[in-house]
Formats: C-alpha cells, sequence, structure tokens
C-alpha cells in the first residue's frame, strides 16, 4: 500500500480487513461509528436499533443508524447496507492488484458488503466536510443480511425518521438500478422411518434414505426442481442440505435401513404464489412417497415438513420517483443507468415491505461470497459518487 491511495480506498482496505461475519457485526460497527466522529458527525446522531434483539438467532449488535437532520427542508432519503460477510470470508487480508483490491490467501474477501460500508460512511463524510444542500437523511448499516435479511427485516421504520425514499447499496454494477426482486421461501422435511438390521430383518424397516428418493424423483420427474416454468409463471428451487440432524450424512452403517433423512431446500419466484406452490409440490411427494414404502406390519414414516418466509418479492413502478432521482442522480455524473431484475434477495425487499420504496445499486464487488471475489476499484468510486450526487439530488 502506498501513500497515493485516496483516504477513500483506504478506508475501504480498513473495513475488509476487519472480520464480522454474519451475527458477529459489533467489531465492523463500532469501527465505522469511530470513523464517522472522526470526520465530525455528532455523536447523538449515531445509535443501535434493537433488531438485535427481536432476531430469532445469535446476534452480537443492533443494526447502526446514523440520523441526519439535512441542511433544507424536504422528503428524507434512507440509504442502506449491510455490515455482515459470509463466513467464507473470515480472515480475508486485502491487497490491491491491478485495479482491483482481492483477497491476499485462501479465504472469500468481504466486499460485499464492506464495498457499501465504506460508501456510505464516504457519503457522510462528504455531507459533513463540505458546503452542500442535503435533504433530512438517514443511513442505515444493517446486521446480518446474509444469513436471512434479518436486520433489515426487523428494523424500525420510526427509528428511521420514518424515510420515504430508500437507497440501498448491495451488488456488483453501480451503472445498475435493481428494481424488482424475487421473493423465497424456505423449508425443511424431517423423514422418521424405522431402523431395523438390513440383512437380518429389512422387512421390519422403513427406509428414510428411500421415502426421500422416491420423493425427489418424483419432484424432479415433473419439472419442479432448479429452474421451474409452469402456466408462464417461472421460478426456482433447491436441495441445499440432505443428511441427518446435526450436520452429519444420513444413515449410519450399511446393514442398518436409515431411520431418519432430513432435507432443507428453497423456492423462489416473482410471484408469491407460485413460490407456496412450488414449495407445495415437494411438501405434496414427500407425503406420497410416505405411503409407498411400508414395512411388514403395514407402518409407514412420519413427515414433518415446515416452511417459512424468508423475503416476498417486489418489483418497483418505473414511474417512482426514487427511480427517476436514481436515474437522475446518475446522469449528472455520466452514468446512462438501465434498471434490472434479480433473482437473489436484498435488504430492499424488506424495506419495500416496511413501506419505503427501494432501488438498489452496485458498489463494484464481483463474485461475492467465492474465492474469487474482487472490488472493482473505478466501479467502487463510482458508486460513491451516486451516492453523493442522489443524496444531493
Ligand atoms: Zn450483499
Amino acid at each position: 500500500m502506498t501513500n497515493s491511495l485516496s483516504e477513500n480506498i483506504k478506508n475501504v482496505i480498513e473495513f475488509l480487513s476487519i472480520e464480522g461475519v454474519t451475527g458477529y457485526e459489533k467489531n465492523i460497527a463500532l469501527s465505522v461509528k469511530d470513523k464517522l466522529i472522526k470526520y465530525g458527525i455528532p455523536e447523538d446522531y449515531i445509535f443501535f436499533d434493537e433488531a438485535n434483539k427481536k432476531i430469532p438467532l445469535f446476534t452480537e449488535t443492533g443494526n447502526l443508524i446514523v440520523k441526519l437532520p439535512g441542511t433544507k427542508p424536504g422528503k428524507r432519503k434512507l440509504f442502506s447496507t449491510h455490515l455482515d460477510t459470509v463466513s467464507l470470508c473470515k480472515g480475508a487480508e486485502p491487497i490491491i492488484n491491478n485495479g482491483k483490491i482481492i483477497a491476499k490467501n485462501d479465504t472469500a474477501l468481504g466486499a460485499d458488503n464492506r464495498g457499501g460500508v465504506s460508501c456510505l460512511v464516504n457519503l457522510l463524510k462528504f455531507l459533513f466536510q463540505n458546503n452542500v444542500e442535503y435533504t433530512p437523511l438517514t443511513c442505515l448499516f444493517t446486521v446480518r443480511e446474509e444469513s436471512g435479511l434479518w436486520g433489515a427485516r426487523n428494523v424500525d421504520k420510526k427509528d428511521l425518521g420514518s424515510p420515504e425514499i430508500g437507497f440501498n447499496t448491495d451488488g456488483s454494477s453501480p451503472y445498475e438500478i435493481i428494481t424488482s426482486a424475487v421473493g423465497a421461501e424456505r423449508w425443511s422435511v424431517e423423514i422418521i422411518g424405522k431402523g431395523s438390521h438390513a440383512g437380518v430383518a429389512p422387512n421390519k424397516g422403513i427406509s428414510s434414505s428411500i421415502v426421500a428418493s422416491i420423493a425427489l424423483s418424483k419432484t424432479y420427474e415433473d419439472g419442479w426442481f432448479g429452474l421451474v416454468e409452469k402456466n408462464g409463471l417461472k421460478g426456482t428451487s433447491n436441495i441445499g442440505y440432505y443428511g441427518d440432524q446435526d450436520g452429519n450424512c444420513a444413515g449410519s452403517s450399511t446393514n442398518q435401513v436409515t431411520d431418519y433423512v432430513k432435507i432443507n431446500g428453497e423456492s423462489r419466484s416473482m410471484d408469491q404464489d407460485f413460490i407456496s406452490e412450488i414449495t407445495n409440490q415437494y411438501e405434496k411427494n414427500f407425503i406420497a412417497a410416505s405411503e409407498m414404502v411400508k414395512n411388514s406390519k403395514n407402518e409407514k414414516a412420519q413427515i414433518k415438513f415446515k416452511k417459512s418466509l424468508d423475503y416476498f418479492p417486489f418489483k418497483l413502478d418505473d414511474n417512482l420517483e426514487v427511480i427517476k432521482i436514481a436515474k437522475e442522480s446518475a446522469n449528472k455524473i455520466g452514468i446512462n443507468s438501465k434498471t434490472v431484475a434479480v433473482n437473489g434477495g436484498l435488504d430492499a425487499n424488506w424495506l419495500i415491505r416496511n413501506g419505503i420504496p427501494t432501488i438498489t445499486f452496485g458498489n463494484g464487488h464481483y463474485n461475492p461470497h467465492s474465492l474469487d471475489e474482487y472490488l472493482d476499484i473505478k466501479e467502487y468510486e463510482d458508486s460513491c459518487e451516486l451516492a453523493i450526487s442522489i443524496a444531493t439530488q
């Protein structure tokens, strides 16, 4: 690293070096807070909410919120980004390489979403150190985005000062404005069969593995696995985990009929009803398969199927003010941005559900959640300029 690096790039490198995997955001949140105080933002504008007390998983801290009164009257704008990274980023050491920031060793980088964190810190610094006009503004740094959008899901709109429009930064290109995203549901099934000696009394057992296999092959055959297209509707589904209760393989030895299998999966679509329809197919097929696999006493496996909503889909109307502001602000700095749809969940899914129309723009991070992750420095800097342009619009 050389002294010629801008303070903004030094900051992003600093934030990338601070570990803060999902649920463990305290250190990164405190270093953001320290940095903001150093830049002259009054300490009483900065606080933590109590979202972590509402999240059903251990979470070190609440969302970090910075609420500025603005220098001119007008609608309050929200800027948001997430503090956490995926666990593959543990121990990441950022280095600069050819216009990019990459991880030095075998870890992901965590530019998803420290690029966004740094982008908003840079925005706040700019607003405080320059004599510019801007309407009331809130910055929200969420926790536990990667493990289910929990921070955004549990934030209280009042804590944000009831902003009327939102700008979330996450994802790759700062030249694209995300205006629609799929919704998703997670599900799990437990198949409780019956163990028996596979050589001596196989007929007394009920194989959970066989029940699972029949159900999944039926799901696959009928086109409900992977990319799902039915009656003009589109969605996706996946099996992400197939094993026992504790993260081990299903079954224990070849001479025993498998008495237990647990499978976790998910369904996604732009259409909320279609998400449920996909999940329901899996449930139906597990139940039907359990009817087919019976032991000599005519007993069958017990199916315990659970589903939970991850996030709702959204599609913002093209005429919304938030999209116009984003596009005009981009134009002003020479970016001709286009609107796009994505197949993943964003904090925006919950912010919109919470009544804040929110677009999302990228901050230059690519190949997130992988060892090939990198931050494109030029694109990152453009995202910083875009944030400033929106805030001062
Ligand atoms: Zn992200």
